[in-house]
């Protein structure tokens, strides 16, 4: 029996109707000696049924999930609903509000940071409670996800924990119901087991999400991606009737994203000179970027190749780069 979350929920996922208020993490500090941070929390019941958790602002800087789990708190009707649906459109509240990956308070990565420690930092409290207190009242779960500050993403569902042996079959049919127009399928995401979606395979229940756009902004097509896809997995769970469901505007494009070679790094500090756009089919061997030297600018730039063939999928967008720094990845088309 693990240890009981600190947190206490203004909520009672256990009502029926719609409910908001907060989540009340503790904070005891120079400003406020008995305050709390207010994580805000909406349950929306009727009755008997499955429960869809969807969760945004696990980096508070992935904005378009946060957008939409703002517009579906208005707007879902509990009459219209069968079982339940539990919001959390800031999870990393302090890293949301400050639009940053990352907490100000702590330098915590929500998404690093599972399974959480009950008596840990803002950010570990976090993690813990909805690893231990939100994941196992939910059938699935949906973490809302961009490309954040630094990059930017073809707009898509993505199902992290892939297993090719046919275990993941439930996952790939909520991934269809989703209706991207892009979906990709990862086994290992590069947070591994410190993620949400690790906290979700160790409790054995259903996850997937997205990764929706990125750069910092909202773009309209990727927001409705995003909401139709939240929708339809509330048809796909029986929450919501088959007349909501959402089509898509083009069929699904399913793609893989491999291990190291799908990745391309900064070889060098510089200045990044991108030599591909997203959606873009590429070879291996083909030239990727270049990398130039603002201070000794009569210095031949570095080119960095893509080491697999593919679809860019996910590039950096600020131009000024380290040695280390994600410059693309590449997904490749596949059946599922
Ligand atoms: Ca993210």
């Amino acid at each position: 029996m693990p240890a009981a979350s600190r947190i206490v929920s203004e909520v009672d996922f256990t009502r029926d109707g719609k409910q908001h208020g907060y989540l009340r993490l503790f904070h005891s500090v120079h400003a406020s000696a008995y305050g709390f941070i207010p994580i805000p929390v909406v349950v929306i019941r009727n009755g008997e049924g499955p429960t869809a958790l969807f969760v945004a602002g696990n980096h508070g800087d992935e904005y378009e999930g946060q957008v939409a789990l703002a517009n579906l708190a208005r707007r879902l009707d509990p009459a219209r609903i069968r079982g339940r649906v539990i919001l959390l459109p800031a999870a990393n509240l302090p890293a949301a509000v400050a639009g940053r990956r990352t907490s100000p308070l702590d330098e915590g990565n929500l998404n690093r940071s599972f399974p959480g420690d009950p008596d840990g930092t803002v950010t570990q409290q976090i993690a813990y409670y909805i690893e231990h207190a939100l994941v196992p009242l939910a059938d699935l779960v949906c973490d809302l996800h961009s490309g954040g500050s630094s990059l930017m993403y073809l707009p898509s569902a993505q199902l992290p924990g892939y297993r090719p042996d046919g275990s993941s079959a439930p996952g790939i049919a909520a991934l269809k119901a989703f209706a991207a127009e892009n979906a990709y399928i990862v086994e290992a995401n590069q947070g591994g087991d410190r993620t949400l979606a690790g906290a979700c395979a160790r409790a054995g229940v259903l996850s997937l999400g997205t990764e929706a756009g990125g750069a910092g902004h909202v773009t309209a097509v990727a927001l409705r991606m995003v909401e139709r896809g939240v929708v339809n997995l509330l048809v796909h769970l029986g929450i919501l009737p088959e007349s909501d469901r959402i089509a898509a505007p083009t069929p699904t494009r399913y793609l893989e994203v491999g291990g190291a070679e799908y990745y391309v790094y900064a070889p060098d500090n510089g200045l990044y000179e991108p030599l591909a756009e997203l959606g873009e089919s590429v070879m291996s061997g083909q030239p990727a970027a270049r990398i130039h030297f603002p201070e000794t600018p009569w210095a031949e730039p570095v080119m960095v190749p893509f080491l697999h063939k593919g679809i860019v999928l996910c590039k950096r967008m600020p131009g000024r780069t380290m040695r280390g720094d994600c410059l693309f990845h590449l997904g490749t088309e596949v059946a599922v």
